[in-house]
């Protein structure tokens, strides 16, 4: 950790807004809530952008590195290649949420699971870190100069403790955001992505090289599916190591998303499914449903993931990000929740963390106002942009579209 402020720092949200935020203050305690659903599911995703590059040059000590992706291609049903971006020589970086999930926790508090990322060398001025799990916090009171943070741990314990700053990192149904703007509302779009990995080594060789450095996308009415490569497990970049990862949107009407987020064990969720707990029918269903609009390259990856899971895809948007006299701040999804085509919420939330260090070191640069209007401008241009693409895609004429006749039937 870099940067050490002398003033005490909570952060609400142990995930990654949390901990990139968590680092650039170099010192606080990061209150860290463990949802299992969400972070099961989360260890299945790919995660890129420029912000994180630059946020990982700037403060990881590891130096761990990801992998490189340089563009992108669209596929027809028949699974020949519509169009293809990238090989000009600009690249992104690409990590899973798991490994940048340890990358963040070796610079933060030096380490999550034991033999995956090591943790830097300790640097003169580094501040205390503090990760404490299965707390959630509950209340939020000014105290003078003081913010009087109250939790409740998972054993039913209570109490609270004072900090300078408070940093809302807790996601897209944010309690910081609930207890101070109860007015912004998180709200289903229509539509839900179904995820899920399989490793690379299983895929037909011609699957495999078809994915190769790039993304393959292709979108038939009211679907698209997206399948890239990502670290494998411990973050390997060996070939043969990787995974592939499937993303595909595809609408639900609200009694339907009811169905499908109904557990093999008959419980019904609100936002998403924990891993291996699809109901066999339904996913039986989905099945037969991606083997006839995929191409098939994709349908192979889609029929070799063992365990999907489903993601419901919602809004949200605040219309502040700072409250209690410039003391508690909103990061991250708690800002907005972005739409995933836009590939922008982690970004988002290592945005935010850079913005944050700028207003708080004396060096930065960035007044409070400042960071208000670039954070929340920022979030709803983004929103926004996400909006038009999933509504291009999920219920428009996508120009990338091939809707053959089985497809536009379904
Ligand atoms: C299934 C899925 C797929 C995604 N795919 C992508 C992708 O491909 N690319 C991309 O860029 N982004 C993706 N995202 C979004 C990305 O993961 C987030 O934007 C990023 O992790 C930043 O989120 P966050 O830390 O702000 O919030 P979250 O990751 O939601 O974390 C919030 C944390 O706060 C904790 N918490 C909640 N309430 C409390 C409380 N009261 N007290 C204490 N703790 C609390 C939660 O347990 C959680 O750990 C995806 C998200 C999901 C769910």
């Amino acid at each position: 950790m870099a940067y050490n402020t002398s003033k005490k720092v909570v952060i609400v949200g142990g995930s990654l807004g949390g901990l990139f935020t968590g680092i650039v203050f170099g010192a606080g305690i990061a209150f860290y809530l463990m949802i299992p659903p969400i972070q099961e599911a989360m260890k299945n995703l790919g995660t890129s952008g420029a912000p994180i590059v630059d946020f990982l040059e700037q403060y990881d000590g590891t130096k761990t590195p990801t992998l490189t992706a340089d563009g992108i291609q669209y596929l027809n049903k028949d699974g020949s290649i519509k169009f293809t971006t990238g090989g000009d020589g600009i690249t992104a970086q690409v990590a899973s949420w798991d490994l940048l999930y340890n990358i963040l926790r070796a610079n933060f508090d030096g380490g999550h699971e034991a033999g995956y990322v090591a943790a830097p060398p300790e640097m003169e001025g580094d501040g205390v870190a503090n990760y404490v799990s299965d707390v959630r916090v509950t209340d939020l009171t000014e105290v003078d100069e003081l913010v009087e943070v109250g939790y409740e741990s998972v054993d039913g314990r209570k109490g609270a403790l004072q900090a300078d700053i408070v940093i809302g990192a807790d996601g897209p149904s944010s309690t910081v955001r609930k207890l101070l703007l109860p007015e912004v509302e998180r709200t289903y779009v229509g539509y839900v992505t179904w995820r899920g990995t399989v490793k690379e080594s299983l895929l037909s060789d011609e699957t495999r090289t078809l994915l190769g450095t790039k993304s393959c996308i292709a979108f038939t009415r009211g679907s698209q599916v997206v399948c890239y490569k990502i670290p494998g497990l411990k973050g390997s970049l060996v070939p043969g190591d990787l995974f592939a990862n499937l993303v595909w949107y595809q609408n639900h009407d609200q009694a339907e998303l009811k169905r499908i987020l109904t557990d093999s064990d008959d419980v019904s969720h609100k936002y998403s499914l924990k891993i291996g707990k699809i109901d066999p029918k339904v996913k039986e269903e989905q099945g037969k449903v991606a083997a006839a609009i995929f191409p098939p390259q994709l349908a192979e990856v889609w029929q070799k993931i063992e365990s999907p899971f489903i993601q419901a895809i919602t809004d949200s948007l605040t219309t502040k990000s700072v409250f209690m006299n410039e003391k508690v701040f909103l990061v991250g999804d708690a800002v907005a929740t972005l739409r995933p085509h836009t590939s922008a919420g982690t970004s988002q939330a290592a945005m935010n963390a850079l913005f944050l260090k700028k207003v708080f070191d004396k060096e930065g640069g960035m007044s409070i106002e400042e960071r208000e209007k670039t954070t929340v401008g920022w979030a709803t241009f983004a929103k926004k942009l996400g909006v038009q693409m999933g509504n291009l895609s999920q219920f428009g004429d996508h120009p990338m579209a091939d809707n053959g006749e089985l497809s536009s039937k379904m």
